[in-house]
């Protein structure tokens, strides 16, 4: 029996706007891995970085654990963790250290390890499981169960699907991005999280407490800008009694008052949706929930589905209100499809977000304003705004990876800046970020229809749009050569 700590390096307090947002989840990978390697027969504990005051938590969790191996395993789960942050790489890699100086061996595993497995291997993992990595972990630690003193090179020598040091070289043994492993479907190591710090944080911010789990991973769509290191374009679903029966469990154990479902895509059949649903009522178990699904997805049968099962708030990746760049994104949705699903979610008293995406490539005002109508005919009740972020292995990252700089990943999820030649400068994608959400709080607060205040503010917030338009047009009739394009958008960017 080995002593094993599986831990992750997603830190809350490194990632500010996280932090004050206050909706920590669980690692919900790291602990389905950590269930698997305890069925295996082994020890485990869990180094849980979410709610850790910072990395420097880590020595005494590491002293306490003194395990023969150390599995860093990124909850792929996490859409975070899909964007690699610099802060956690650099958590990662002063783990990984300290754990290399104990004695003990380093397997690493997640989005960023997978696309820049060298980072990692430097820092000191012995080795790094690229995608989803479940047949090569469990080869390693039944070899080195087997053998707890088996000389390094016989350890990883013949195992696919890993990245390794040689001769300070790294060497990939790539196998292509293989099907979700079934062997992740035991019951995640709930026991090994502390569940009462996550209801304190959430109940502190919220008045509620939120857990997490997930009814499928993957996604077959193929939007050009998604990166998918982890499952490529393959997609399995849980059978809807399992993750019923997972859902019951989570409320008789912990009592949430809510769960986050976090799949990319939930539910995608309305009869799985149906007879989780069934299933629910059947024995009481169902929690409110949050999902993630597409426009298209949203049928009126589908959205009933949803109603019956318990889903309280739905998010789509609406992403433009333009359809010619959803249409260069390869997104596959249309707009009148977003504003039909935002309605029907709606008559079935289910929540809607939209999450925006601004400055793909081509994108031009003119699609800006586009999406600033989609948000005011379809008036989600949320929106998420982000830009455009090239991650490597992405259709999106080839077309741009020649314009990118020294800088390839943000520090953090509020860094927001633009990594490539854009048509505009990150600050001026913020302020259209802030003019997006003021004019949703607008539209929220007068739900029930437009007041005398709502109409004043609704004409400002419109005055602040008409300027940037305004100077946008003016620009066009400038000569651009003799007029740099970037100093129009800074002089835009001090009037918004
Ligand atoms: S539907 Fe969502 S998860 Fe699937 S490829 Fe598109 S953005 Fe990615």
């Amino acid at each position: 029996m080995l002593k094993i700590q599986v831990g992750h390096s997603y830190f809350l307090r490194l990632d500010p706007k996280q932090w004050e947002r206050g909706k920590p989840y669980p690692p919900l990978a790291t602990i389905q891995v950590a269930a698997l390697l305890r069925q295996m027969g082994h020890e485990v504990a869990l180094f849980d970085a979410m709610l850790a005051d910072g990395v420097e938590d880590y020595a005494g969790a590491l002293r306490a654990a003194q395990p023969d191996v150390v599995v860093f395993y990124e909850d792929n789960f996490n859409f975070l963790t899909k964007m690699c942050l610099g802060r956690m790489r650099e958590a990662a890699c002063q783990m990984i250290g300290e754990a290399r100086a104990s004695g003990a061996r380093v397997i690493v595993a997640g989005s960023d390890a997978s696309d820049q497995p060298g980072a990692f291997l430097a820092a000191g993992a012995q080795v790094v499981l690229l995608g989803e990595g479940i047949a090569p972990l469990v080869e390693l630690i039944g070899r080195l169960g087997r053998d707890p003193a088996i000389d390094e090179r016989a350890w990883v020598s013949g195992i696919a699907g890993v990245a390794t040091l040689v001769s300070e070289q790294t060497q990939l043994t790539r196998v292509g991005v293989l099907p979700p492993d079934p062997r992740l479907t035991v019951r995640a190591a709930w026991d090994l999280v502390d569940i009462e710090r996550y209801r304190e944080v959430w109940r502190r911010h919220h008045g509620y407490f939120s857990l997490n789990m997930a009814a499928s991973r993957g996604c077959p769509f193929r939007c050009n800008w998604c990166a998918k290191p982890i499952w490529g374009n393959h997609y399995n679903q849980r059978t809807a009694q399992d993750v019923a029966a997972e859902m019951t469990y989570l409320k008789q154990s912990f009592s949430p008052d809510h769960i986050w479902l976090a799949d990319d895509i939930f539910g995608f059949h309305v009869d799985w949706v149906t007879e989780f649903g069934d299933r629910l009522r059947a024995v009481d178990g169902s929690v409110p929930f949050t999902i993630q699904t597409r426009a298209d997805l949203t049928s009126e049968r589908m959205a009933s589905a949803l109603e019956q099962a318990g889903c309280a708030e739905v998010w789509i990746g609406a992403e433009s209100g333009s359809q010619r760049v959803l249409d260069a994104m390869n997104k596959g949705t249309k707009v009148p499809d977003l504003i039909t699903a935002r309605q029907r979610l709606g008559q079935h008293g289910i929540r809607v977000g939209f999450f925006v995406q601004l400055g793909y490539l081509g994108e031009d005002l003119d699609d800006l304003l586009a999406t600033r109508e989609l948000i005011a005919q379809a008036a989600p009740d949320d929106i998420g705004v982000s830009v455009s972020y090239p991650l490597p292995g992405t259709k999106f990252y080839e077309k741009v990876k020649a314009q990118l700089g020294e800088k390839t990943h943000w520090q953090d999820s509020n860094d927001l800046a633009m990594m490539f030649q854009g048509a505009y400068d990150s600050d001026f994608y913020r302020h259209v970020r802030d003019l997006l959400h003021e004019q949703v709080t607008l539209q929220q607060s007068h739900a029930e229809g437009p007041t005398e205040r709502y109409r004043e503010a609704r004409r400002a917030l419109d005055a602040r749009w008409d300027a940037l338009v305004a100077r946008e047009h003016a620009h066009r009739t400038e000569d651009a050569a003799a007029t740099p394009r970037a100093a129009v958008h800074s002089n835009a960017q001090s009037q918004l």
